[in-house]
């Protein structure tokens, strides 16, 4: 390690948050690492801006300049550091692995002497960057595959990868905001939801749920009837767990059966293929700092949104409008 280090002139520090002028991190801090940090120091990391109230707070009294890489803008010069699509498409790839290792069946339609054997069927909910990837891995692997999200222009993106975009008969309002992401709706449209997609998860052998609305609890569209309607030996693998999960009965983390069916939560499937992950990670994370860095040293410009979009504390304030009255 120490060499591979010395090749890239680096070294390994015991010490490093009470030295580091700017600190590049995977997981949030805690809190005992923000007290050691240095003031006035910047940080780029994921930090769970939404529901970290207790470390953006500490970030601020800090006076650390804090960057959440879950708030990188949609826009052009942002692709190369939207850490969030790369680790999605990790999740999407890998959540269709597991549930088909799990799935007591073949995926793909097979023509044997011991005869015909029908490919699984996948329905995946919420075809963002997680869901497509989850459809074109399914696809890939031979099983038929449908999908739905509110999002009225995902329904091409659905179908150019093969798979049928399932007809439910609902026009979501308002469906996203500017940057591509999804909005909440009503309690009523997702409960018209759930009854719409009854027959789609009843008919399914493996369901990936993916759907989230950025700073909200993941929106319930599988119900406890809804599984319980499903075939013994089915496979839920709940890609919003980390969000408290689109299946009622999804515990964050675990490997459940309930009513027969195998209800996976998985937390931190990116970190399941850590060769690429970091890769993609690293390539995000240091894109973003070459943006912030003039003759090496941070430049803030305030009135670029791409500074101003991820920036959450800064001179000793909480800056982020839409975190602060979160918070
Ligand atoms: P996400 O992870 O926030 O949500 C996953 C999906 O769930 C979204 O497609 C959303 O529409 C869907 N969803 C939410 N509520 C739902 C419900 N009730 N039922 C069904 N589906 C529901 O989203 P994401 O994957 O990060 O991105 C969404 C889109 O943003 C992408 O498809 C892409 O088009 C766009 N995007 C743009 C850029 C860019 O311009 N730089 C980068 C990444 C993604």
């Amino acid at each position: 390690m120490h060499g591979l280090l010395a090749e890239h002139s680096a070294r390994l520090e015991d010490e490093v948050f009470g030295k580091a002028d700017i600190l590049l991190k995977v997981q949030p801090p805690t809190i005992d690492e923000i007290s050691h940090m240095k003031e006035n120091s910047f940080l780029i990391s994921f930090l769970q801006p939404y529901n970290n109230v207790t470390a953006i707070k500490a970030l601020a009294a800090r006076k650390i300049t804090a960057f959440s890489m879950e708030l990188m803008p949609r826009i052009t010069r942002a692709q190369p550091m939207d850490a969030l699509s790369a680790m999605s498409t990790i999740a999407g790839y890998k959540a269709v692995l597991i549930a088909a290792s799990r799935l007591p069946k073949f995926f793909p339609l097979l023509m044997t002497a011991a005869g015909t054997i029908t490919p699984a069927r996948v329905f995946v909910i919420g075809a963002g960057v997680a869901g497509l990837q989850a459809i074109g891995t399914a696809k890939r692997l031979g099983a038929v595959v449908e999908a739905y999200d509110t999002r009225p222009a995902v329904r091409e993106q659905v179908e150019s990868l093969g798979a049928k975009f399932a007809e439910l008969g609902l026009a979501a309002k308002d469906a996203e905001d500017r940057s591509g992401y999804a909005k909440a709706q009503s309690e009523e449209f997702y409960e018209k939801q759930q009854q719409m997609m009854f027959k789609y998860v009843a008919a399914a052998d493996v369901v990936i749920p993916t759907a989230l609305v950025p700073g909200q609890r993941a929106p319930i569209l599988i119900t406890e009837e809804m599984v319980r309607g499903m075939r013994p030996g089915s496979v839920i693998l709940d890609l919003a767990a980390e969000q408290g999960g689109n299946c009622a009965l999804t515990e964050p983390g675990r490997d459940i059966v309930k009513h027969g069916v195998i209800i996976i939560g998985p937390m931190n499937l990116p970190s399941t293929i850590p060769f690429q992950g970091s890769e993609m990670y690293a390539r995000t994370v240091t894109s973003f700092l070459v943006h912030l860095l003039k003759n090496g040293t941070p430049h803030l410009d305030l009135d670029d949104e791409l500074t101003r979009g991820p920036l959450v504390t800064h001179q000793g304030e909480i800056v982020h409008e839409v975190v602060k009255a979160r918070l």
